[in-house]
C-alpha cells in the first residue's frame, strides 16, 4: 500500500453544494460528500459568481444590434480564445462549442472524409466508441500496459492503406480506472502512419493540463459539466480543414453565410468556414462563458497545485481500499500506473448497487455504480459478462450475489479531505 501524507497541504477550491445536508437512514443528517466528479463535477463557486454577474446582461449572440447583444457576442467569441489558450491550440485551430463530449465526437464523426478508417480501443467510453458506426471502424483489444497500447495501434495502422484518411480516437484518462493513456506516443504512432487522432479529454482536462501542441493531437473534446462549469456545453477544438470541408453538423441560421433561391426553384447555401459552420441555432452563450470561466479558474489555481492535492486524495483512497481484503480495485495498467481521481472497485460478497446505495443512505456519500458507459471495458475488467439493464445503469442482482457491476468513486479540485476519509471509513 502507498505511504500517505498526514494531510493534503492545500485547500480544496470552493464549489457549490459544500453545505448541502442529506438525511441518513440511521437518523440525523450529514453534509453530502459528492464523490461522483467523473459523472458531473460541482460547479466552482467562482464560475457560478462569474455567470451570475453576467446573467443580467446576456443577449442574443451574433444577431442583435443592441448593446447587450454586442456584449454577449464579444463574451462568446472571447470564450473561444480562452479555451484555445487553455488547450494550447495551434494557430489556425478552431474551437467549436457543442453540447458535450458526446456531441463533439458525434460532430467529428459526421465531418470525417469519405472512406475514413477509424481506430478505437474497445476500452473507450461509449461516447468515443460508438459515434463512428457509419465509418469503417477497427476495434482494438484492451491493452495491459501503455506500451502495449502503442504497439497494438502501430500494428493495426501498419496494415492500412497509407493513402486513405484515418482517425484514431483515444481517451486521455479512463472514466473507469482513472488511468492515464500514453496520448503523446499514440499521437506519434498515428501521425507516423498518416492517421489523425482525436483526444477524448472528458476525464483528463479537469485534472491535468492538456496541450494540443505538446501532445500533438489533431482534436480534443471535453465537457463543461465535468470541468467545474454548470450548464450543457462542451468543446471540440483542433484542425479546421476537415471541419471546413464537411457539411454543417446542424443546418440552420448562424451556420449559413448566404442563402438564395435558384432559378430552378431550389435553394443554394454558402456555409461559414469558421467554427460557426457547426454551431447552427442560437449559441449557448452562458455555457461557453462558464467553460471559459472554469478554464481561467483552473489555470489561476495552477495545475501543479491541483495535481499535488489530488494525488493526496488518490493515495488516501487507494491505501484505505488496500486495507480491505474483500475489495478489488479495477485496473488495466497495474498499481503503479499514473492516474486521476477516478477509482472503480468491486467488493467480494456484495452487490455493487447495494453497496453504493448503502454509502448514500448510511453515510451521505454519493458514488456511482454500474458499468459506466464502458461495457466492453467492464467485461474485460470484471472477467465476466455483466448483465446490463439500461445503457449505463445498474443491473439487478439478489443480495449477496456476485457483483455484476462496479462501484466508482471520483473526486477533484473541490473535494475536502473529509469526504475521502469518510468514504474510506465507510468502506472499512
Ligand atoms: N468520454 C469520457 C471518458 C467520459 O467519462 C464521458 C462522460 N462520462 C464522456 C466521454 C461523455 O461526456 P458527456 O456525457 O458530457 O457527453
Amino acid at each position: 500500500s502507498t505511504a500517505v501524507a498526514e494531510q493534503s497541504v492545500v485547500e480544496p477550491l470552493p464549489v457549490l453544494g459544500r453545505d448541502v445536508t442529506v438525511p441518513l437512514v440511521t437518523g440525523g443528517e450529514v453534509t453530502y460528500a459528492a464523490l461522483d466528479y467523473a459523472a458531473s463535477a460541482p460547479a466552482l463557486q467562482r464560475v457560478w459568481d462569474d455567470v451570475a454577474a453576467y446573467a443580467p446582461y446576456y443577449g442574443s449572440v451574433h444577431r442583435g444590434a443592441g448593446y447587450l447583444s454586442q456584449l454577449s457576442t464579444d463574451l462568446f467569441e472571447n470564450a473561444r480564445k480562452t479555451v484555445a489558450e487553455f488547450l494550447d491550440c495551434r494557430d489556425g485551430d478552431q474551437v467549436v462549442f457543442t453540447r458535450s463530449t458526446t456531441d463533439s465526437l458525434n460532430l467529428l464523426a459526421v465531418a470525417l472524409p469519405a472512406d475514413c478508417q477509424v481506430y478505437v480501443f474497445e476500452t473507450e467510453h461509449h461516447a468515443s466508441l460508438l459515434p463512428w458506426r457509419e465509418a469503417r471502424v477497427t476495434y482494438l483489444d484492451a491493452p495491459r500496459t501503455p506500451a502495449q497500447a502503442v504497439a497494438t495501434l502501430e500494428r493495426a495502422l501498419a496494415e492500412r492503406d497509407p493513402e486513405g484518411p484515418a482517425l484514431v480516437c483515444v481517451t486521455g484518462a479512463s472514466n473507469v480506472t482513472g488511468e492515464l493513456w500514453p496520448v503523446r506516443e499514440l499521437a506519434a504512432a498515428a501521425h507516423a502512419h498518416g492517421a489523425r487522432i482525436v483526444l477524448d479529454a472528458a476525464q483528463l482536462a479537469p485534472h491535468h493540463p492538456v496541450s494540443v501542441r505538446e501532445l500533438d493531437v489533431d482534436w480534443v473534446a471535453f465537457s463543461g459539466h465535468k470541468l467545474y462549469a454548470p450548464f450543457g456545453a462542451g468543446v471540440l477544438a483542433g484542425r479546421s480543414d476537415w471541419l471546413r470541408a464537411a457539411d454543417p453538423y446542424l443546418a440552420g441560421g448562424g451556420a449559413s453565410r448566404k442563402v438564395s433561391r435558384r432559378t430552378d426553384g431550389g435553394v443554394d447555401v454558402e456555409w461559414h468556414d469558421s467554427a460557426a459552420r457547426h454551431e447552427a441555432g442560437s449559441p449557448n452563450v452562458i455555457g461557453a462563458y462558464s467553460i471559459a470561466s472554469a478554464c481561467k479558474a483552473l489555470t489561476e489555481a495552477g495545475f501543479d497545485t491541483l495535481v499535488a492535492r489530488e494525488q493526496y486524495l488518490i493515495d488516501t483512497v487507494r491505501a484505505g481500499l488496500a486495507e480491505v481484503p474483500e475489495v478489488r480495485v479495477l485496473s488495466l495498467f497495474g498499481d503503479d500506473a499514473p492516474r486521476v481521481g477516478v477509482i472503480s472497485f468491486v467488493v467480494e460478497g456484495w452487490n455493487s448497487s447495494h453497496f453504493a446505495a448503502a454509502l448514500s443512505a448510511e453515510y451521505g456519500i454519493g458514488v456511482r455504480d454500474g458499468l459506466f458507459c464502458a461495457h466492453p471495458l467492464l467485461r474485460t475488467l470484471l472477467g465476466s459478462d455483466p448483465q446490463t439493464q439500461g445503457e449505463c445503469g445498474a443491473p439487478e442482482a439478489a443480495p449477496g450475489e456476485k457483483s455484476l457491476n462496479a462501484i466508482r468513486v471520483s473526486f477533484g479540485a473541490g473535494t475536502p479531505d473529509e469526504h475521502v476519509e469518510r468514504f474510506v471509513g465507510a468502506v472499512k
